[in-house]
């Protein structure tokens, strides 16, 4: 294999970061709403990319989902690789594998007020899909967002492109930006969240509440490495709001200037396409968005090491970038003249009495 080198540090590009929970395999939501966006800015932005497994002990801390982390690690960063992302230009790291992010985010813990935490719908929505009631909620759980945003402050970014359900999270990330630069000194560019054209997809199934996304955790995916027969035989399940979601999604490439949408919208509704034509034409679609990933997929599948290798190799870039902006951080905060100061006075002590430190 030839030797990669990292991604380049452009110092003049901006800089986008964003991610997913290696809770499973990633689903056509994930496509359409955060990779396909990725694909597109990896060559004007700087891209740090996470797999966020600390971000998934918030729903599954038992030993036998960590158990789980390894595989679903690998799907995730197969799952980048084979729609598009290039690790010689995004930098693709494991969240767990950047201490300096904890210390970040504790010290940012001080900053967001917890009934802003507490007032979140997507909280609240996960802690419902893991089976976590009020009582139960842990604190790491109502910090997910401080977390997500110790991950975007460290590296600095200022574009987060991410799916509807993740645009609070991010003006929470913004909101303790704009707290921190106000207390102590500029370091943060204030991140901008950014939904793309289908900011929520909804899950498989029949007619179901507009609010249930397709999400790994709720067992409702489109998975990115699912075989042809199983895609069709789950597209065929869809209906009502939830097909209405996919037509939306799927037919006219989204852009739909052409209104192809909105003429299948009203064929339908006007009973001269039936269920299943419009399943047939959402199988054609999504077809064409799938099949060359899973060419590329299998590909990268049969280069062993590869995976871990790219990760070995970004979460180490991830960790320089990290520590820099925790010594700003503390320097800003004045906890690296308390430590500097303590050392200094140890240090003369030492030497006054001849004995080296
Ligand atoms: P989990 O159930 O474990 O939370 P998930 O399917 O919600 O998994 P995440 O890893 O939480 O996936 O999300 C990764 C990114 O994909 C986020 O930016 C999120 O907003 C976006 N995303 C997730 N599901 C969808 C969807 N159905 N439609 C559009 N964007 C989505
Ligand atoms: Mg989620």
């Amino acid at each position: 294999m030839p030797e990669r080198s990292l991604p380049s540090t452009a110092a003049q590009k901006d800089r986008l970061l964003t991610g997913d929970r290696p809770t499973g395999p990633l689903h056509l939501g994930h496509l359409l709403g955060s990779l396909q966006s990725r694909v597109a800015m990896q060559d004007s932005h700087e891209c740090f990319l996470i797999v966020a497994d600390l971000h998934t002990l918030t729903t599954r801390p038992e030993r036998d989902r960590i158990a789980e982390l390894p595989r679903n690690v690998r799907a995730v960063v197969l799952d980048l690789l084979s729609v598009g992302i290039d690790p010689e230009k995004s930098t693709i790291y494991l969240q767990s594998g950047v201490p300096a992010v904890y210390d970040l985010a504790i010290l940012l813990q001080m900053l967001i007020p917890a009934s802003h935490l507490r007032s979140l719908a997507s909280i609240a929505q996960m802690a419902k899909v893991a089976g976590v009631d009020d009582e139960r909620m842990s604190l790491g759980l109502l910090g997910y967002p401080v977390l997500q945003a110790a991950d975007i402050l460290m590296a600095r970014a200022q574009l987060i492109p991410v799916g509807g359900d993740n645009l609070a999270h991010v003006e929470i990330a913004r909101e303790v930006a704009q707290s921190f630069n106000e207390m102590y000194a500029e370091v943060f560019p204030l991140p901008e969240g950014r939904a793309s054209r289908v900011p929520m997809l909804p899950g498989i199934g029949p007619d179901g509440p507009a609010a249930s996304k397709m999400s790994k955790s709720a067992g409702n995916t489109i998975n990115l490495g699912d075989t042809a027969d199983v895609v069709a035989s789950k597209l065929r399940t869809l209906g009502g709001a939830r097909l209405r979601g996919f037509i939306d999604a799927l037919i006219g490439n989204g852009d739909d200037d052409d209104g192809q949408a909105k003429a299948m919208h009203a064929a339908h509704q006007a009973g001269k396409l039936s269920d299943a034509a419009v399943h047939d034409r959402l199988i054609t679609e999504t077809e064409a968005l799938l099949a060359p990933l899973r060419e590329r997929r299998a590909a990268f599948e049969a280069d062993e090491g590869l995976v871990e290798e790219i990760l070995v190799d970004g979460t180490i870039r991830a960790r320089e970038v990290a520590y820099a902006t925790l010594q700003q951080v503390r320097e800003a905060m004045g906890l690296e003249p308390l430590w500097k100061g303590l050392i200094d006075v140890a240090e003369r002590r030492a030497l006054d009495r001849k004995k080296p430190y």
